[in-house]
């Protein structure tokens, strides 16, 4: 695997590789890598000839300075990871490397209410944090594929919007969420939960997996009743004392617009965040 610590020498390389006709997939990340970062990078080298992994913790996504203090950073077994998986080129930048002059995002782009509900509404400046970082990275390794998981919906669809937004030519492929065997979906934040907080961790999984079933067992689902189960939902889990629920919401999986009337047709997504022993955790299901 060859480890490139530049903008330039990352845009050299992917020159010569394009001029031999390759294909790049990129999967950006923030390192401390699991099986659901790895599941990226194999699906990217099943649909590419060439695949780039970025590590890069990125300073003006984390709206709580304690949180970006405490993210693990595990480099050594995150390049022994990605050597096992067969990923081609580990982007390395430094913070300098990505913001030369500093850490202020002076054009911004407006996603409206994409960025504002949800995620965007309790973690402000997330998402312009984020969108400054892919802006940058992609424009650092113009991949043809774009790989980005699930877990993250709400992030995965501003990039569509950023992609769209500034014309890049690259497409994003949205990847399924990995799980733990009981259900609890992956992430880096993840060892940092007790071994209590763990064990309860799994029931955001479990409430989103019975919201699922009992959806697709109603012959018709009107807003009424979406309002209904996503409110059941939040009240089980607020009854958890271990939660504190920040959101449980159900929405159309295409715009994350709240559904007041729905066709037949219209995909739903149901999604949470909640604090556990001093860890935010979010999960994600797509209901129809
Ligand atoms: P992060 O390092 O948390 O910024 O994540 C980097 C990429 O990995 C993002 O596209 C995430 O959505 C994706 N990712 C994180 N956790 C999972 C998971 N459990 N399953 C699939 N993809 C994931």
């Amino acid at each position: 695997m060859q480890i490139i610590k530049t903008i330039q020498d990352i845009q050299n390389q992917i020159f010569i590789l394009k001029k031999e006709g390759k294909k790049i997939g990129f999967a950006p990340t923030m390192g401390a890598l699991h099986e659901g970062h790895i599941s990226l990078i194999r699906q990217s080298r099943r649909e590419n000839d060439v695949t780039v992994c970025s590590i890069f913790v990125n300073p003006t996504q984390f709206n709580d300075p304690k949180d970006f203090e405490k993210y693990p950073i595990t480099l050594e077994s995150d390049m022994q990871k990605l050597i096992a998986a067969k990923c081609d080129i580990l982007f390395l930048p430094s913070v300098a490397e990505m913001y030369p002059t500093g850490l202020k995002n002076h054009k911004p782009l407006d996603f409206g209410f994409l960025a504002e509900t949800l995620e965007g509404e309790w973690r402000p400046g997330h998402f312009a944090g984020m969108a400054q970082i892919v802006e940058k990275l992609l424009l650092a390794v113009t991949p043809d594929r774009l790989y980005m998981g699930q877990k993250d919906y709400q992030q995965a669809m501003i990039c569509t919007d950023l992609i769209r937004q500034r014309k890049l030519k690259t497409r994003l492929i949205l990847c399924p969420i990995k799980r733990e065997k009981d259900g609890l979906a992956m992430s880096s934040r993840n060892v940092r939960l007790d071994k209590k907080s763990r064990a309860k961790a799994v029931e955001l999984s479990k409430l989103l997996r019975s919201l699922k079933a009992s959806i697709r067992r109603q012959p018709t689902v009107d807003g009424r009743r979406i309002a209904e189960a996503e409110q059941r939902v939040y009240d089980k889990l607020t009854s958890f004392p271990e939660f504190k629920v920040e959101y449980v919401a159900i929405r159309n999986a295409k715009t994350l617009k709240p559904v007041k009337t729905l066709s037949d047709t219209t995909p739903l997504v149901a999604l949470v965040a909640a604090w556990i022993g001093g860890v935010r955790l979010i999960d994600n299901m797509l209901l129809r």
